[in-house]
C-alpha cells in the first residue's frame, strides 16, 4: 500500500490540522499530493499550520477549499481521510465506490512512526480522559511520551517531528479505526462500549465492529487492557488473541481491580495484585474515573517491566494525585455561596452522562439537552431518582427526554425550557441552594445551540464564574 504514495496522485479528503499534517507528511515522503475540503477556507487558516499554509504549496500540494474535485479524487492512487471526516461524505463515498484505498490519517503516519511506542486508545468514553493519564504517567515516569490521536496534536504532526518520542498514547475513534489497517499497539486499551452515533452508524453492531479493529492485528504476544465489568467488551475480546489484563471496580479479581461497595478510605485501588493507593487519593469525581485510573495504570504497567518496580508504583502514585480534571469533563468551575458549578459538556451520550450523575455526592440540579442522536433516555431515571434534585430539559431533544424520563412520574421535578441556554443556566442558579450542585451534563451533542461541546462548556463555564 505504502508504495502507493509515489504512484500517481495522493488524495488529502479533510484540511483541518490532521488533513494538513497528513498533506504535509505525503508530500515529505514524495507524494505528489492534492488536498480538499468541503469548508470554505478558515479566516485563520495560517494558525492552523506552523508557517501558514504557504510550505505546502512550497511542496507542491494542491489545495482547494469549497468543495471537492470527486473526479480527481476518483482517479488517485490512495485516498487519506481525515479524522472530522465521516464515512459518509461524498468524497469518501466516491473514492470507495471508485475502487481508491481509504486509508485514515492515522494510518498513513503509523507507517513512519515504526520506532516509536504506541499504546492506543478507544472505547465509547473516557478515551480522552485514559489517554491523558497514559502521557501523564509515562511523564511522570520520566518517560519521553506525549499524547496525539482525537485528543490534538495528529499523530501525522508527530510523525513530521525531527525526532518523534519514544511512547506515544494514542486516542483513537472508532471512524479511524476503520480504515487503520496496520496498527498493531505495544498496549491496547479498550475502555467500553456503550450506544452512540447512533446518528452516524447505520447499526450498533456496524459502530461495534469497527471498535473492534483495533485487535486486528492482534497475535498471542499483544497485549490488551479491558473493561472486566463491561459485557459487551468481555464477549468481544475474549477469543481475541494475546495477552488480557482486565480492570474492574465492581470488586472482580482481575488484573486491576477497586470495589466501589466497600469502605473507600482504605487502599483498595488495586494493580496487579498490590495495593497502588486510596480511592480518597484520586482527585476525580465518579467510580467512572476510578475505572479510567485503572485501565491507565494497568496499560502503562504492561507496556514496560520497568514500570512495575516499587520505585515505578511511588512515581505512578504520585502522578495519579496530580492529575487534573480535563476541560469539559466533570470539570468543577466554580463554587459560589455553597453551590458547587460541574461542566461535563463532554458527556454528548447516554452512557457518559450516567456515570456523571452517578458520581454526585450532593443533591444536583442536572441539565439535560442538545441535539438528539438517537438513544433512548430512559437509561438515565435510576440514576436521577437517586442523585438529582432537579431536572432541566432544554434544546432540541428537550420532548423526548420529557416523554423518555416520564417514567420519573413526581419522584424528582422536571421542567423543560424552550428558552436559550443562558436562561436555562439562570433557572438552574434560581433553583440551587447552598450544599447543591448544578451539573450540566448533556446526553447530546451540541450543534442545536453550539458549534461544538467546547464552546457549550465555555458558555457555561462563563456563566458559572459570573461572568456573563
Ligand atoms: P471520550 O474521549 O471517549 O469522549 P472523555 O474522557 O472525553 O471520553 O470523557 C467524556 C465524558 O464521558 C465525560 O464527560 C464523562 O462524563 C464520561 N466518561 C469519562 N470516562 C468514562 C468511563 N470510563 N465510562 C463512562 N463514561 C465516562
Amino acid at each position: 500500500m505504502r508504495e502507493r504514495l509515489t504512484r500517481g496522485e495522493v488524495a488529502v479528503i479533510g484540511l483541518a490540522r490532521s488533513g494538513l499534517a497528513a498533506a504535509t507528511l505525503a508530500a515529505r515522503e514524495g507524494a505528489k499530493v492534492y488536498a480538499s475540503d468541503a469548508a470554505p477556507r478558515p479566516a485563520q487558516e495560517t494558525a492552523s499550520l506552523p508557517g501558514g499554509p504557504d510550505p505546502l504549496a512550497a511542496m507542491g500540494v494542491e489545495v482547494q477549499y469549497d468543495g471537492h474535485d470527486l473526479d480527481r479524487i476518483a482517479h488517485a492512487s490512495l485516498a487519506i481521510v481525515s479524522p472530522g471526516v465521516p464515512p459518509s461524505a461524498p468524497a469518501v463515498v466516491t473514492a470507495r465506490d471508485a475502487g481508491v484505498p481509504v486509508i485514515s490519517e492515522v494510518e498513513l503516519a503509523l507507517w513512519f512512526l515504526r520506532a516509536t511506542r504506541i499504546i492506543a486508545i478507544t472505547g465509547t468514553n473516557g478515551k480522552t480522559t485514559v489517554t491523558a493519564l497514559i502521557t501523564h504517567l509515562l511523564q511522570g515516569l520520566g518517560a519521553d511520551a506525549i499524547a496525539a490521536g482525537n485528543i490534538g496534536m495528529a499523530l501525522s504532526d508527530v510523525a513530521l517531528m525531527h525526532t518523534p518520542p519514544t511512547w506515544v498514547a494514542l486516542e483513537i475513534s472508532s471512524f479511524q479505526l476503520h480504515d487503520t489497517l496496520s496498527l498493531k499497539p505495544v498496549v491496547g486499551v479498550l475502555t467500553n462500549l456503550a450506544p452512540d452515533h447512533l446518528d452516524r452508524y447505520e447499526s450498533l453492531e456496524d459502530y461495534y465492529c469497527d471498535k473492534d479493529r483495533l485487535f486486528a492485528n492482534a497475535d498471542p504476544t499483544s497485549l490488551w487492557v479491558t473493561n472486566a465489568d463491561d459485557v459487551e467488551v468481555l464477549r468481544r475480546t475474549s477469543r481475541v488473541k494475546g495477552v488480557h489484563n482486565r480492570f474492574s471496580v465492581n470488586g472482580l479479581q482481575v488484573a486491576a481491580m477497586f470495589d466501589r461497595d466497600r469502605d473507600r478510605d482504605h487502599e483498595h485501588v488495586r494493580v496487579f495484585d498490590d495495593p497502588l493507593m486510596s480511592r480518597l487519593e484520586i482527585p476525580l469525581i465518579g467510580d467512572h474515573n476510578v475505572a479510567n485510573v485503572l485501565a491507565a495504570t494497568l496499560a502503562v504497567a504492561s507496556a514496560d517491566e520497568a514500570f512495575r518496580s516499587e520505585g515505578a508504583r511511588e512515581q505512578i502514585r504520585m502522578a495519579v494525585r496530580s492529575f487534573q480534571a480535563l476541560p469539559n469533563r466533570l470539570e468543577v468551575v466554580a463554587d459560589n455561596g455553597g453551590v458547587l458549578w460541574i461542566n461535563d459538556s463532554k458527556a454528548t451520550n447516554v452512557a457518559s452522562t450516567r456515570v456523571a450523575i452517578e458520581g454526585m455526592t450532593r443533591p444536583a440540579i442536572i441539565l439535560l439537552g442538545g441535539k438528539h442522536k438517537g438513544e433512548s433516555y430512559a437509561g438515565l431515571a435510576a440514576a436521577i431518582a437517586k442523585h438529582a434534585k432537579h431536572v432541566i430539559a432544554y434544546g432540541e431533544a428537550a420532548k423526548r427526554i420529557e416523554a423518555d424520563l416520564a417514567v420519573l412520574g413526581s419522584t424528582v421535578p422536571f421542567e423543560r425550557l424552550e428558552s436559550s441556554f443562558s436562561e436555562v443556566v439562570g433557572r438552574a442558579r434560581a433553583l440551587a441552594a447552598s450544599g447543591d450542585a448544578v451539573l450540566l451534563s448533556p446526553a447530546c451533542s451540541s450543534f442545536d445551540m453550539f458549534n461544538n461541546y467546547e464552546e457549550r462548556g465555555a458558555s457555561f463555564r462563563r456563566m458559572a464564574q459570573g461572568r456573563e
